[in-house]
């Protein structure tokens, strides 16, 4: 496929526009090398892109839910059509292999289509009155203009997640994507505008993140902010929102656990939990990590997670055979070549892999731990990398104690057939996204959201729209 042009600019109310600071490079992580620019907001234009949607929500919120629907099923179709030049450049400035960056544009096409279904289905209640004859209705009414802000590492799907569901619900939207991949969000709100998006309604800035989010946080316009990415910048967020009590939407870090009791095929726990964990290099806020296994089966799943992280083949994600690609940037790297010495440190066994490879690009290796001391810090800081820890658990209270010690409520996964413990494992697991014998894909069509560390609130479904609304009680009755 040709090379295509990743550069990213600002698009503010119906227009594409450079930004007035930067540029700065788009980098391909698995090179090394800039693969195009992505030019950064002003105060100005950031101020510009907020008045934007404050101006056309009086427009976007009095179309029909249909209507706005019709323009994200639009969108849906357009970027199916787009499919494989989308997949080459969001797997140029992301490291991800081609079957993973094709997989998330499905998982985006299905959302934006999920949520033009549900735009037309937005209903409210009516509830008697409490005099004869009057009724009391319950009616959703869109928010106003939401502040959304996304990272690299799903850097289509939570875009369309988050646009999908506000768009739906009536809402306009200053997105703040990731600098790590901007061309990802530059063709997601492309195939919106071409869909038919009136100006306005939609607007993209990039910019030093900090000061972004600080000055959108400050507008009084701004009734809400949907958020993806690391719990430390969701605290900070939380911080610049509770001035204007901006209603949060978070999505947040997590370190999911995987308990494998003593009945379960270890061959099978692997096939079905490598793809999260290797899949987009592991950078995933629902990978499965911390693998707790009971005594019989622990030896035989440290040989089969060690197999398995053999066989992956590292390389660009443009290239056949490639079945690992690179992580997101340098700073992963050193992030992950740390944890691992911090556990070796303090006593893990190095299984497989644990180095940097030596290319270009930013490549760590597929990596498993075993007796990983209860102190190393790879056991509480989300790792988001190719790695899997492997601890010993002789019991359901162990297992539990061990999964639920970390601050995130997210993803855990459970595999065994015995009723009683995954009764048990499920009432006690600090989880929100439990997978039972198999892993738990965030689809458009149930709403999902963490707890603690984790965030708050909820995207997908229903709840997912409604999350960008608000429910107005009007009570009436004859005069
Ligand atoms: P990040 O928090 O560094 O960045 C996310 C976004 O916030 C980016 O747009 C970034 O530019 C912006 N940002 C960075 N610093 C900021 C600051 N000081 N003030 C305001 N905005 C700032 O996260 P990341 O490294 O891009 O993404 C990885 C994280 O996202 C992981 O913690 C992962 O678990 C989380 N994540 C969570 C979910 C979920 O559904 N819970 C899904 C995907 C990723």
């Amino acid at each position: 496929m040709a090379e295509h042009n990743l550069d990213a600019h600002l698009f503010i109310n119906g227009r594409w526009e450079e930004g007035n600071t930067g540029p700065q490079p788009n980098i391909d992580p698995a090179t090394g090398a800039a693969v195009g620019v992505v030019t950064l907001a002003d105060a100005d234009q950031v101020q510009a892109a907020l008045a934007a949607a404050s101006r056309a929500f009086p427009v976007w919120s009095a179309l029909t839910g249909q209507a706005r629907g019709a323009i994200l099923k639009k969108a849906s179709l357009l970027l199916a059509e787009r499919i494989e030049e989308v997949a080459h450049g969001l797997l140029l400035e992301s490291g991800k292999t081609r079957a993973d960056a094709v997989g998330e544009l499905r998982r985006t096409i299905e959302t934006l289509a999920w949520n033009g279904e549900e735009a037309g289905r937005i209903s409210g209640k009516v509830h008697q009155g409490v005099v004869p004859g009057s009724t009391r209705l319950s009616l959703p009414t869109p928010l106003g203009v939401v502040v959304a802000i996304t990272p690299w590492n799903f850097p289509a799907v939570l875009v369309g997640r988050k646009l999908g569901a506000a768009l739906a619900a009536g809402c306009t939207v200053v997105l703040k994507a990731s600098e790590f991949t901007p061309y990802s969000a530059r063709a997601i709100v492309q195939t919106l505008a071409d869909a038919g998006l009136p100006e306005g309604v939609v607007n993209l800035v990039f910019g030093d993140p900090a000061a972004v989010s600080r000055q959108l946080l400050a507008s009084p316009e701004v009734k809400a902010v949907s958020f993806t990415g690391s719990t430390q910048v969701g605290k900070q967020l939380a911080a610049l929102a509770a001035p204007n009590l901006i209603r949060p939407i978070f999505e947040l870090g997590g370190h999911a656990p995987v308990i494998v009791w003593s009945d379960a095929d270890v061959e099978k726990v692997v096939q079905l939990t490598a793809p999260a964990k290797f899949g987009s290099a592991g950078q995933s806020c629902v990978a499965p990590t911390r693998y707790l296994a009971h005594p019989a089966v622990h030896d035989a799943l440290v040989k089969a997670l060690v197999a398995k992280a053999r066989t992956y083949t590292l390389g660009h994600g443009r290239d056949e055979g490639t079945t690992l690609g690179s992580v997101a940037h340098g700073g992963r790297v050193a992030a992950f070549l740390q944890l691992v010495e911090d556990a070796v440190a303090k006593g893990a066994v190095l299984e497989t892999g644990g180095k940097r490879v030596d290319r270009p690009g930013f490549f760590v290796e597929p990596t498993v731990l075993s007796a990983v001391s209860r102190d190393a810090d790879i056991l509480v800081e989300e790792p988001f990398g190719p790695v899997a820890t492997v601890q010993s658990v002789e019991s359901v209270d162990e297992a539990v104690a061990l999964a639920n010690a970390t601050p995130y409520s997210f993803a855990a996964y459970v595999f065994t057939d015995s009723l009683r413990v995954r009764d048990e494992l499920v009432r006690r697991l600090n989880a929100s996204n439990i997978g039972i014998n198999q892993t738990a894909p965030s689809l458009p069509d149930v709403a999902l959201g963490g707890l603690g560390n984790s965030g708050y609130g909820y995207e997908g479904g229903t709840e997912g729209v409604l999350a960008y609304m608000q429910l107005r009680l009007v009570s009436q009755s004859a005069l």
